[in-house]
């Protein structure tokens, strides 16, 4: 027997038995673990033990309502973000605003549209799982059975909204619809709103890119609506902007296509200025939520190959872009110049003017060393005053230039250090080695090895440089 993949773990919660078997048989047909209840009592226990990804509810229950359980899930930081879906024994406008403006993230009406019912539940587990994982990666979830966030967490507290007023791109078939959408739109909301036609994506990529786009869906359009939604979705500008598909006239079957072509959110029933404010709040919430998260990684993930006092990479990032770039080298047949550029006489910077002088001086030093190279250089700080430098696609004749350029960036210019009057001259040793096609460069398995030969040969001969008086450059070519 094949093993079920299950696609997630959905909570039932509704008084009546009838209704609950029926949507238990649906989603487990669809491959879900269902988990049932018929009220609110008790719940949390069975919340806690079962972690559904999503809760599917009646908007009335024997003990209260979707929105006294969407309350209880948000007194709970575990439980707050679980995606809740409203069930309402008829359309009934009033109880769908109510229901979207307490938190609730989707209200279907009976007779449920199944293909609907089924997007919609695809796309809320997705963003929540990807929420999840984004948090996760980010080092923001609370470790199981913890009672309370560790302390180096308790930074993370998510935004609610942006903190900025949102840009919001409205893009219609005709121009005069986004006029008429915008218009009732201003009403109620602060957002700064665009108007755009259909098809021109270029446009919506200008600065600043908006934070949601609005897409109308025409059943007369033959699907320009879901192309272009699918398209915002893939691109890079905009595949963090929140899409909300709003078919128009409402078109159920639209908005199931539109939510599985990654649309955020959709208004099933068609343009409602009030209902959209709401979509769109909650949308704007957790793209802010999620921007937070993906900074916090970004900014992780920086430290973890950057040295925090010249904001150079460090020696853990730099020895294997080394080997990557020795490797790109032996493929190409292209030449690669390595350098170990070592401060001279550091110790005594130290002894004589402090340590706080020594630190300024590596900063500016790194800024100056910085400043000489190209774009595609590497340069890092790869112990206390050693640099490491490569240079791709660098003969003999360059290297020579660049070493010499790097020596008088450091010995031309006096050092000014806080504290001190008087400016302090510094001098630098570098050592050169050029790998070139004709001097045994190799690639495949050993291309570590040859990264690592590199820096003890570009280390002989900084070795040599500072024997030989310091202040000065010694390149070595690898014999063939
Ligand atoms: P040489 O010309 O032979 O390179 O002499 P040197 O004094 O520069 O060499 P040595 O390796 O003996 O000393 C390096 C000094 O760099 C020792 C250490 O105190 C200092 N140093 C290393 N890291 C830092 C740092 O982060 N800040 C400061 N201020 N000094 C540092
Ligand atoms: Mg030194
Ligand atoms: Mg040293």
């Amino acid at each position: 027997m094949k093993a079920r993949v299950l696609q997630g773990t959905i909570l039932i919660l509704d008084g009546v038995s009838t209704n609950r078997i029926m949507l238990k048989v649906q989603l487990s047909a669809a491959w879900y673990h269902v988990v049932q209840a018929n009220g609110l009592a008790g719940l949390g226990t069975l919340l806690r033990r079962t972690r559904p990804d999503l809760i599917v509810t009646a908007m009335t229950l024997p003990d209260g309502t979707a929105l006294d359980l969407r309350a209880a899930l948000q007194r709970d930081e575990t439980l707050a973000r679980i995606p809740v879906i409203a069930i309402t024994p008829q359309n009934d406008r009033g109880a769908r605003l109510c229901a979207l403006e307490a938190g609730i993230d989707e209200v279907l009406a009976h007779p449920l549209d199944d293909m609907l019912l089924q997007a919609r539940i695809r796309s809320l587990i997705r963003s929540h799982s990807a929420a999840d994982d984004l948090q996760i990666q980010a080092g923001g979830h609370r470790v199981a059975g913890m009672a309370e966030p560790a302390a180096e967490f308790a930074s993370l507290t998510l935004p609610v909204a942006l903190d900025r007023p949102a840009d919001v791109a409205l893009v219609t078939a005709l121009p005069a619809t986004g006029a008429i959408w915008r218009a009732r739109l201003k009403g109620v909301v602060g957002h700064n709103l665009r108007s755009y036609q259909m098809g021109n994506v270029q446009a919506l990529m200008d600065q600043p890119v908006p934070d949601a786009v609005v897409v109308e869906l025409s059943p007369d359009g033959s699907g320009a609506g879901l192309r272009f939604l699918a398209d915002i979705r893939a691109r890079s500008a905009t595949r963090h902007s929140a899409i909300i598909a709003v078919p128009n006239p409402g078109n159920s079957h639209l908005a199931a296509e539109a939510l599985d072509r990654g649309a955020h959110d959709v208004l099933q029933r068609g343009f409602c200025a009030d209902e959209l404010a709401l979509r769109l709040a909650a949308q704007l919430a957790r793209k802010a939520r999620s921007d937070h998260m993906r900074n916090t990684l970004r900014d992780g993930m920086r430290a973890a190959v950057r040295d925090p006092m010249t904001g150079l990479f460090n020696r853990r990032y730099a020895l294997p872009k080394l080997a990557d770039m020795a490797h790109e080298a032996a493929g190409t047949g292209r030449n690669l110049a390595v350098m170990l550029v070592d401060l001279d006489h550091f110790k005594k910077v130290n002894d004589r003017y402090g340590h706080p002088a020594g630190d300024a001086v590596l900063v500016e030093t790194a800024r100056r060393l910085r400043v000489a190279l190209r774009p595609q250089d590497l340069i890092a700080r790869i112990g206390g005053e050693e640099f490491l430098i490569a240079l791709p696609d660098t003969g003999p004749t360059d290297a020579r230039a660049t070493a010499d350029r790097l020596c008088r960036q450091i010995n031309a210019t006096p050092f000014t250090v806080p504290g001190f009057s008087q400016p302090l001259w510094i001098t630098t040793s570098i050592g050169v080695v050029v790998a070139t096609p004709t001097s045994g460069m190799t690639g495949g398995a050993n291309e570590n090895q040859f990264s690592t030969t590199l820096i003890s040969q570009a280390d002989q001969a900084l070795y040599e440089a500072k024997d030989a008086g310091r202040n000065q450059f010694t390149l070595i070519r690898p014999a063939a």
